[in-house]
């Protein structure tokens, strides 16, 4: 048993960013508006992440690291209609299997805080009273401390700075989507990037990817019925400067279903068929638009079960979603694909 929770666990956590995705995630379950997230030796030593969101409480506190415990779905039925990041109960009891895990926590009825320590099998073993406001802070320590080739592999330099590379990639994400949402990231007790609460996407996007690329974007919103299909985002404007609206990498490529973060291949490719054909240049071919999309469907006509870091999800009107989109690009590009 203790290795097959080692072994299922090592396949639900694995790698630092995504030790990271699933804590922020929680945090945003949980209603939190600002979150900090605090590395140290690139996460690999220690990862702590805060929030203040609305806390565990004491009841769900013995089981919430226990593997397939969630309070966030009780029946079947609430799968249809998922409104948060998580639902399958296993980040906290997977992250117990392959590094030490504290939680402090503090909700609106509690006194003070508490701090649980949990055991391999999400089990408390102690907790202590503490000194946190509301909210919730999970730490991480000695990540794959029982996964050597692991722990190796991500532990030469080069790839450690790739990791704290796409933790702060990861943040940028949803800080893109979640505007009034205050975010940073703490390296070795450095700042490495953070950013304040905005108004709006637009002022989101200002806050990341700075006011040079902001200037080439252009905000497009499209409506539909039958079904229900909302486009709302940020595209190059038609003739920009392809240096400043592309990149060689699909990074900034921002793609949402339903506000998650989403790799979406089809999609994808529209959208790049359509911002390149503008260009006659060679060059810009191999290019990735720089652009922000959140396609907003009913959340019972998506499946976001299919990877287990959910970034890949099924629509169950993908031809429409596609129409629609390839439908916008031609309004704003006016190529016609043959
Ligand atoms: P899931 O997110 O799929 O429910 P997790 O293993 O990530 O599963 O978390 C288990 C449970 O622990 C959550 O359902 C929630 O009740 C609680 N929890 C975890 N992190 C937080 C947090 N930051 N704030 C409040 N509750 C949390
Ligand atoms: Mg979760």
């Amino acid at each position: 048993p203790d290795s097959v929770r080692l072994l299922s666990s090592s396949q639900v956590i694995t790698s630092v960013v995504n030790v990271v995705k699933e804590l922020l995630e929680n945090s945003l379950d949980a209603g939190a508006t600002s979150i900090d997230v605090k590395l140290e030796n690139f996460g690999l030593d220690r990862i702590e992440v805060r929030d203040n969101g609305h806390g565990v409480k004491a009841a769900d506190a013995p089981v919430m690291a226990v593997r397939h415990f969630t309070s966030k779905i009780c029946s079947h039925e609430d799968l249809e209609h998922l409104e948060t990041y998580g639902f399958r109960g296993e980040a906290l009891g997977s992250i117990c299997a392959v590094a030490e895990l504290s939680v402090t926590t503090k909700t609106e009825e509690d006194d003070i805080s508490t701090q649980y320590t949990l055991d391999p099998t999400g089990k408390i073993v102690s907790q202590k009273p503490s000194h946190l406001g509301r909210g919730t802070s999970v730490t991480v320590l000695k990540l794959f401390k029982n996964l050597p080739v692991r722990r190796q592999y991500y532990s030469s330099t080069k790839k450690c700075k790739e990791e704290l590379k796409k933790v702060q990639d990861l943040l940028i994400t949803y800080a893109i989507i979640k505007p009034e949402l205050r975010l940073s990231l703490v390296h070795n007790k450095v700042v490495v990037w953070q950013k304040t609460k905005v108004a709006d996407n637009r002022s989101a996007l200002l806050a990341t990817l700075g006011p040079n690329v902001v200037a080439n974007l252009l905000q497009c919103q499209q409506q539909q019925e039958e079904p229900q299909i909302v486009l709302d985002g940020f595209f190059p404007k038609p003739g920009a400067d392809y240096s400043s609206t592309s990149s060689s990498t699909p990074d900034k490529t921002f793609l949402y279903v339903n506000d998650r973060p989403v790799q979406l291949k089809e999609i994808m490719k529209l959208l790049r068929q359509h911002y390149c054909a503008q260009y006659s240049d060679d060059a810009i071919r191999n290019r990735y638009p720089t652009l922000m999309l959140n396609i907003t469907v009913s959340p019972s006509s998506v499946d976001v079960n299919v990877t287990p870091d959910k970034s890949q999800v099924l629509l169950h009107d993908k031809e429409a979603v596609l129409t629609a989109v390839e439908a916008l690009l031609v309004s704003l590009y006016g190529f016609q694909p043959s």
